[in-house]
């Protein structure tokens, strides 16, 4: 069987058809995707699912990813977090690096970037790669996956210098959209059902990771996956856990591990465990980042699972859990907003306080939680599946290839796949 034929079973067969029909004019063509990670965080854990997807369809499509210094990284690190709002001042010297490695990364890169139709640069890291490619002859796309609803200023100014050269550029959600000249298109990322992340797992497997890491059989268990990252917020998670088990017992799990390109991780991670005291029901793992099968595990173990964060692009952690029909607490901001529906898929939340009424809430509540749980795999499989995220990159090139002028909204949300 065929990697697109593996997906009719999950998606219908006649989604996996459209995509075939909506690659043909693109049959042939060239794309490159650009990142600053091969491994961590949720733009590797998509570039991963959706480079072999392209070329299955027949489009030649490669990644590659840029290679960067120490201080080229918290320089980008610092735009990231100040494009998620926070002051962050970036000096001249860091400037002058991040434009020395996408110098030097253009060169690299030259033919390749060169000759292609279709080239996505994904987020703020490799966009300076495009002042090196003034004759290309191709479309160039910036991937924003950053929450920058409410960038600072000065940090953004200058960053959108850089990506209003861009033949265009798409966000997440409608909220993250700027004012930049040219047209820009909003879709949402997704998960790969198939993947060793979200497939069916046999029971003594979810077992015997729990027992590997000593979570308990006998109380309840709450999780967050993510990268060690203030504005996913884990130490707002260590308070929720201790405000509601004052009333319930509980056991917490942060599992988390690094990413190559976020210099900050280990510093959080210190914090969290600070916060957590040594308390023996909250579980802090630090993972591999080929640990998927242990990552669905967890997310299949847990009986409620949250994304507390306080700025978030999408969150796959989200949609992750959604998937295996867990209800999910998450930070009422950007992305999540997408996919917590309050009250139906999950509850959406500010503060820690918040977060603890609503665990001890779903705890108590077992019919509700099964129900809501049903509901976010179902809001899953109509909007968050990778078929539906292939079919809106297939229709933006070939848009953007016809030269379609202003916003275009290919999202699909609540129809059916
Ligand atoms: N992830 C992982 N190992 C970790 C932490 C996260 O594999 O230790 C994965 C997680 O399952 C998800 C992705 O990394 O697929 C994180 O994507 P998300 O959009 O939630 O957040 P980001 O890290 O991109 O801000």
């Amino acid at each position: 069987m065929d990697l697109l034929e593996r997906y009719e079973g999950v998606a219908g067969k006649e989604v996996v058809e459209h995509l075939r029909q909506l690659s043909m004019p693109l049959q042939g063509k060239r794309v490159v995707h650009v990142n600053s990670t091969r491994e961590g965080g949720g733009v590797a854990e998509l570039l991963a699912k959706i480079v072999p997807m392209m070329n299955a369809l027949g489009i030649d499509t490669s990644w590659e990813v840029i290679r960067g210094s120490q201080s080229f990284f918290e320089c980008t690190k610092g735009f990231h977090n100040s494009l998620q709002g926070n002051r962050v001042i970036i000096s001249q010297k860091a400037i002058d690096e991040y434009e020395r490695i996408n110098r030097e990364n253009a060169n690299e890169l030259k033919k390749t970037l060169e000759e292609a139709d279709f080239v996505f640069i994904h987020d703020p890291q490799p966009a300076a790669l495009i002042k090196h490619f003034p004759n290309r002859k191709g479309k160039w796309i910036w991937r924003c996956h950053i929450d920058c609803s409410r960038p600072y200023r000065p940090v953004w100014k200058y960053l959108k210098e850089i990506v209003s050269g861009f033949d265009a550029s798409i966000f997440s959600t409608a909220q993250f959209v700027q004012s930049l000249p040219h047209p820009q298109y909003i879709i949402a990322p997704s998960i790969d059902p198939l993947s060793e992340k979200n497939m069916e797992l046999p029971s003594e497997e979810i077992e015997s990771v729990k027992k590997r890491f000593g979570i308990r059989d006998d109380i309840p268990m709450i999780l967050q996956v993510s990268r060690y990252d203030r504005f996913k917020d884990p130490v707002g998670v260590i308070e929720a856990y201790r405000l509601a088990r004052r009333i319930v017992p509980l056991q917490l799990v942060l599992a988390g591990g690094g990413a190559t390109d976020d210099p900050e991780g280990d510093t959080v991670l210190k914090e969290v465990r600070q916060a957590a005291n040594d308390d023996p029901d909250i579980h802090i793992l630090v993972l591999p980042p080929d640990a998927h099968r242990t990552i669905n595990a967890l997310q299949r173990a847990a009986d409620i699972v949250l994304q507390k964060s306080i700025k978030e692009g999408f969150g796959l952690t989200v949609t992750e859990a959604m998937w295996k029909s867990k209800p999910v607490i998450g930070g009422d901001t950007g992305g999540i907003r997408l996919q917590v529906i309050d009250h139906y898929t999950g509850f959406r939340v500010r503060t820690p306080e918040g977060a603890a009424l609503r665990i001890r809430y779903l705890l108590h509540a077992e019919e509700k939680r099964r129900e809501m749980g049903e509901r976010a795999k179902r809001f899953v499989r109509e909007n968050f599946l990778l078929t539906r995220h292939l079919r809106e990159y297939l229709s933006l090139m070939i848009a953007i290839f016809h030269e379609l002028k202003d916003r275009v909204d290919l999202s699909l949300m609540n129809c059916s796949n």
